[in-house]
Parts: structure tokens; C-alpha cells; sequence
């Protein structure tokens, strides 16, 4: 570490440069500590810091250092701890350290303070996020089955670094054993904080009505970014200043600034959206793990489908697995059952055997759920004649037809466009819509089921702030019978009167090109079979498909997630593939795709020159090989160990930062570690 005295600063700022800035420590010097917020000037321009250390030389002449502008002394500075962790993240994932520490910090610390900053701050701190939320109900809160006390007992037995898998069917209670390690570390220790992670906030308000509930009266902060910036600055600060006791937040949330924090939890672990999509590609998930690690205190990660990478750590004795093997209420999983799409013909979607199974639920009073993976009406508009189908023009996929406003859409960069009266091509007028989405079955389960409530609940219905949430109340009240939807109705909700699950289109992730795939279908229809049946309902699961020889549909009959991994990790360890061999993926951007398949195989070359121990794949378009006009390939990198692979990463990006790129036009790259899609 740097020394915490001298007359120069270094300070990380959120721009691409490899090394910390120097800067001198102007006035308010007392405030220059190691971990201190602070504004300063880059070129013409004032940008948000973090102090890294001090130091007493300067690396170039004293007259051309520039001094820090402001220091943001009112608020306390960010401990060893927070700036050894976010170091170790930007190191891991071979970026700067400014742009991992700087946009983790909250709105009120990330621009220059106006007049009016110090009556804003003082304002936060005492805000809603800050306090107690008053007129809440304590829960009744439900005496622990074996199964779940012996894993909050294992939990609250653990002192120091203990990574802890709990692995519990849906249903199982995983949320009531978070809650009581919670509770306990609390009474335990007056100022221990907990972080509770999970994917999605906006899609789990039950979550957080829950922990109001339970801890009436504890200051709980939550941190995502849907929040507007002002609660998110709130929430920040009353966990930075150790007045929150739990936190509750999406991925950016494991940056936060926690000098108590005695607890991690990650809740749905497996889920993709802990890895962020753009900038720093961190996986929130195993940052979680190595901050525990760092800090010495238990983590435990919970999933009813684990990631196949926490569940090979588990098998290999480096996670103590805990289990919850049965439902918590007296509710027994559901009965799973294939449709044979080639015996049972599906008309707009829906096979006969389903229909039939929709419509004695309804008479049951009882509620349906019917999910598939994909919104729109259909994915693509053909012409018979000619075969013309429907593309955008910015990106090498096909455009998708909504009939809510008759346009086609692009999924992936938001093209839009009224659908063509004829053919662009031959000029025939009769075009199809081919394949289903959301608002096809939509409108298939409405001719089929007269005088049923169908409610549709995707992206598109549920754009505006608190839709989705009135939608979902509906269905909680018993005024839906048919819920249809996408992901957004697997993920975590507790509906009562659910009894009948149909997945109308499972085949589409059974043939994809991604490894993973399989793993996500196996947790996708898990999670959603899960919906059902939760209070005790007798409920049936069917699935569409025309596989239903395929072996992962026998281990998902069978609720049988270990008999899945067991041989989809033989399958991966047989191919040498994560998580048994540690990747990376290099990807170029260019505005043709000859120059970024250029620019990896000179990164190619440099890379083999180094002679270390890696292997460099060739370079390939990317499976999106065009996306809003730019063309994207990638090349993947592969090394015997984890550390192999870091010492190669640093090396060779070095090089690639540094040395002369081959002329032409030019080329955008990033380098992901540990890549969840390739
Ligand atoms: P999971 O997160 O594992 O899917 P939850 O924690 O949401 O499961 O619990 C599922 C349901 O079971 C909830 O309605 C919860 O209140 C209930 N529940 C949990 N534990 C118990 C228990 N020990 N006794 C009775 N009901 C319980
Ligand atoms: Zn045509
Ligand atoms: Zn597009």
C-alpha cells in the first residue's frame, strides 16, 4: 500500500487510464486520506476521484502537478477494506480501478457539488432508507422445519471465511433460513451488517415487504438501480455510515461501501443477471465470494437450480453444501408431464392435451400459468412466394412482429417498423407471421378458453413505472385465470393458487448453440415449474416438445437437479469447458467485420509471441454478428489454471494497450473474464 502521508495524492478516476493520477493534495488537506472522495481536474475538464494512497515523490516536475479541486470531507472515508476489494475486482477483471471504484459510488458522490450539496447530504442522511419504516407489522414468523434449522445453524456457526452452498427445492424456505442467519448476526452483534443480494428488485417488492416485516424497526437499505438517484444516495450512505443493518440490492450493490458487514447472501445465485452486460463484465455473484473471503466472514449463495460452476466447488468439498430437499409447506412438487408435439399437432401454439388441462383448472377456480420465452407475436414475417423474411437492417437477426402496434421490432437494438403491406420483394400481399411470442399465445388462449381472464405480463406490457407490479397484484388477488408471460413470471413470486404450469416452447434453448443452454432450460422450467402448487394445491407441469426423448427432460420428471449437473459437469470436464477450464473472451467492434476479425488475429499473434501458457482459439464473428449496424467478432482464450490465465490476460491486454494496432479503420475491443455467453 501506498503511504497515507506525503504531499501528493493518487487518485483513481473513471477513465481508461492503467495507473492511478497524481495529484497535489491542495487545501483541506487534513482530508486527504486514503479512501477519500474528492473532485478533480483532467484535462479541461472536473471529474469524481477516489484517493488510493499518498505519496511523497512526484512522477514528474512539482509545477506541473495540478491540485485536487474539492475534497468531499463531510462524508467519512472509504475503508481499506473497499478499496482492496474493488482493486481486486478491477484487477480480476482486467480493467482500471477508477472504473470499477467510481461508478459504484452513489448519484450524490459522482458529480461536482453544487451550492446547495451540503443541505442535499444532510437531507439523505436523514432520509426514509435511513430509518425505521414506521406503521409495519411485525411478521408472524413460521417455526423452522429440521432441514431449514440445520442450515441456519450451520450459518450461525460459522465464524470466518465459509462459503456455504444451500441448495433447496422452490419452495423449500431458503428465504426463512436468509432471514433467521439474518436476525441472528444481528442480535449477536449490535453492528454486524448483512448484504442480501438478489437478480432482479423491481420483480421481488415481496422480498422487501418481507424484510420490513420481519426486522420492524431495523434501518434496511435498498440499493438498485431503478431507484431514483436521490433514495439510491440514501441508501448508500446509511450503509457506508453503518446505520443500515441490511442491505438489499441488485449486482452493483456487492461495491457497497459495508465497514460492518459480518454477512453475504445471494439469493438465486444461478441467475444471469448477476453478470453485468456491459462495461466491467463482473460476475456480482463471485465477487460476493472472494469479498467474504477478503473480509474472513460467511457467504452463502442459494438456489434451487446452482450454477454448475458453485455446484463443481460444492461437489469438490471447497462449499459446505446445506439442503433443503423438501417444500417448507405441505405442498408436494408438482407432477411433471411431456406433450409429444408430434403426436399432439399445436394449433397457434397450444396443444389439445394443454388446452384441455387449462380449461378443467379454470373450472377448478384454481389459476394457470403458461409461460414462453419470447416476446412479440411472432419472431419473424415470411413471404411464402419469395421467401422474404423479416430482418433489421442494423443487426444480423430477424425483426419480430407486435400486433399491439403492428410493427416489426428488433429485440436487440430497438429498430422499429411498420409492417410491410406486401412483400419488399415480390410485392405478395399475403405475409405470415411465423413462430410464437408472448402475444400470439396471448391471443390463441383467448379463442380457446371463452370467458377466461388472460393476462400477458412481458416487457412490453409492462413498461411503465409500477405496471408490472399492478399486474401481478391482480394475479395475487384472483382476479387472473391465465397468466402467460416470459422469465419475468418464473423469477420468485409466491402466487397461491397456481396448479397448472404449460411451457409451450421448450425446443427453442434445446437446440441452441450455447453450452449452457441446456443449464439454463433445466433452471428456467425448475423455476417456473416452481410457481406451482405452492400452498398445497395438487399441480401438473406440461411441456410442449418435440424431444421428449431428451435426457434432460427424464432428470427434470424426476425434480432430479444432482443426476443433471452430475452429467452435465462429465460432459463439460470430457470437453475441457468451464467450469474446468478457465475463459476469456476478446471481442472487436468495427464497422465491418474484415477489420475486427483483423484486429484479433494481429491480438492473436502478440499473444503467441508471449509464449506462456495459453491457448488462443481463432477469431470468429460473434453468434450476433452485426448488432445496431456495428459488425462484432470475438476470439476466445483458454489457460490450464485461473492463475495462468490472469498472468497471460495482464500481459498480453498490456501489450495491446501499448503497442502499435494494425492502420485502418477502427476497431473497439473489450476483454471479458469468465464469459457467460461465447
Ligand atoms: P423458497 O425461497 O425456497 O422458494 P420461500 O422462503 O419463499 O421458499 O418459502 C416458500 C413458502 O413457504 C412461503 O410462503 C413461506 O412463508 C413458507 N414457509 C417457509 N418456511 C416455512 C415453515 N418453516 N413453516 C411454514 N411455512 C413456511
Ligand atoms: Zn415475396
Ligand atoms: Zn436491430
Amino acid at each position: 500500500m501506498t503511504p497515507s502521508t506525503g504531499p501528493y495524492a493518487e487518485i483513481v478516476v473513471d477513465l481508461p487510464v492503467g495507473q492511478p493520477l497524481t495529484y497535489r493534495i491542495g487545501e483541506a488537506g487534513q482530508d486527504a486520506r486514503p479512501g477519500a472522495c474528492c473532485v478533480v481536474p483532467v484535462a479541461r475538464r472536473e471529474v469524481i476521484g477516489v484517493c488510493v494512497g499518498r505519496s511523497v515523490q512526484a512522477p514528474v516536475a512539482d509545477e506541473k502537478i495540478r491540485p485536487v479541486k474539492r475534497w468531499f470531507g463531510e462524508v467519512e472515508a472509504l475503508d481499506a477494506h473497499w478499496l482492496a476489494f474493488t482493486r481486486f475486482a478491477a484487477d480480476y477483471y482486467q480493467h482500471p480501478w477508477g472504473q470499477v471504484a467510481v461508478p459504484s459510488l452513489p448519484p450524490l458522490l459522482r458529480s461536482t457539488p453544487g451550492p446547495r450539496w451540503a443541505s442535499s447530504l444532510k437531507r439523505l442522511r436523514n432520509a426514509a432508507a435511513a430509518v425505521p419504516a414506521a406503521g409495519i407489522a411485525p411478521a408472524v414468523v413460521p417455526e423452522l422445519n429440521a432441514e431449514q434449522r440445520a442450515a441456519a445453524d450451520a450459518i450461525s456457526a460459522q465464524s470466518g471465511f465459509a462459503p456455504m452452498l444451500l441448495h433447496g427445492v422452490t419452495g423449500s424456505g431458503k428465504t426463512e433460513v436468509y432471514l433467521t442467519a439474518i436476525e441472528r448476526l444481528l442480535a449477536r452483534d449490535p453492528q454486524a451488517q448483512a448484504l442480501l443480494l438478489v437478480p432482479e428488485i423491481g420483480l421481488t417488492p415481496q422480498l422487501q415487504s418481507r424484510l420490513h416485516e420481519r426486522f420492524a424497526g431495523l434501518p434496511i437499505a435498498c440499493l438498485h438501480s431503478g431507484l431514483p438517484a436521490a433514495e439510491r444516495s440514501a441508501g448508500w450512505l446509511a450503509a457506508h455510515e453503518g446505520r443500515a443493518r441490511v442491505v438489499l440490492g441488485t449486482r452493483l450493490a456487492v461495491f457497497a461501501s459495508l465497514p460492518r458487514l459480518r454477512l453475504l447472501i445471494v439469493d438465486e445465485e444461478h441467475d444471469t443477471s448477476y453478470k453485468a452486460g456491459d462495461g466491467v463484465r463482473y460476475s456480482a455473484r463471485d465477487l460476493a465470494v472472494k469479498r467474504a473471503q477478503m473480509l474472513g466472514v460467511p457467504v452463502v449463495l442459494g438456489s434451487a437450480t446452482p450454477a454448475l460452476e458453485s455446484w463443481a466447488q460444492a461437489m469438490q468439498g471447497r462449499y459446505r453444501l446445506l439442503r433443503l430437499l423438501r417444500r417448507a409447506t405441505e405442498a408436494a412438487q408438482p407432477q411433471v408431464e411431456l406433450i409429444d408435439q408430434r403426436q399432439h399437432r399445436s394449433a397457434n401454439g397450444l396443444t389439445e392435451p394443454l388446452r384441455v388441462a387449462l380449461e378443467q383448472t379454470i373450472a377448478r377456480g384454481e389459476q394457470a400459468l403458461v409461460f414462453i420465452n419470447r416476446r412479440g407475436y411472432a419472431p419473424v414475417v415470411a413471404c411464402a412466394a419469395c421467401g422474404w423474411l423479416s430482418a433489421c437492417p442494423k443487426c444480423a437477426v430477424f425483426a419480430a412482429f407486435h400486433k399491439t402496434d403492428g410493427a416489426l421490432h428488433c429485440h436487440h437494438c430497438g429498430w422499429r417498423s411498420r409492417v410491410p403491406r406486401a412483400c419488399p420483394t415480390c410485392g405478395n400481399q399475403n405475409l405470415d407471421a411465423v413462430g410464437h411470442g408472448t402475444q400470439r399465445i396471448e391471443e390463441t388462449l383467448a379463442a380457446a378458453l371463452p370467458g377466461a381472464r388472460i393476462l400477458r405480463i412481458d416487457r412490453d406490457s409492462t413498461r411503465r413505472r409500477g405496471a408490472a407490479d399492478a399486474a401481478l397484484a391482480t394475479v395475487h388477488a384472483g382476479e387472473t385465470d391465465v397468466l402467460v408471460g416470459t422469465q419475468m413470471i418464473a423469477k420468485g413470486h409466491d402466487f397461491q393458487r397456481v396448479s397448472l404450469v404449460g411451457i409451450v416452447n421448450a425446443d427453442a434453448q434445446l437446440v441452441s448453440h450455447d453450452f449452457r443452454a441446456p443449464e439454463r432450460l433445466f433452471a428456467t422450467v425448475l423455476q417456473v415449474a416452481g410457481r406451482a402448487g405452492r400452498s398445497g394445491l395438487a399441480s401438473r407441469v406440461l411441456v410442449q416438445t418435440r424431444f421428449p426423448g431428451h435426457p434432460l427432460f427424464a432428470a427434470l420428471r424426476r425434480f432430479d437437479y444432482e443426476g443433471f449437473a452430475r452429467s452435465q459437469l462429465a460432459e463439460r470436464e470430457a470437453a475441457g469447458m468451464p467450469p474446468f477450464v478457465p475463459q476469456a473472451l476478446l471481442t472487436a467492434q468495427a464497422k465491418a467485420l474484415e477489420p475486427a476479425l483483423a484486429f484479433l488475429g494481429h491480438a492473436r499473434a502478440v499473444g503467441l509471441g508471449l509464449r506462456m501458457a495459453a491457448t488462443l482459439y481463432d477469431p470468429v464473428p460473434m453468434p450476433l454478428a452485426r448488432l445496431a449496424g456495428v459488425f462484432r467478432a470475438q476470439m476466445l482464450v483458454e489457460a490450464p489454471r485461473r492463475s495462468l490465465l490472469q498472468a497471460f490476460l495482464s500481459d498480453w491486454l498490456a501489450r495491446l494497450r501499448e503497442g502499435d494496432l494494425p492502420s485502418g479503420p477502427r476497431v473497439h475491443w473489450q476483454i471479458e473474464v469468465d464469459p457467460q455467453e461465447i
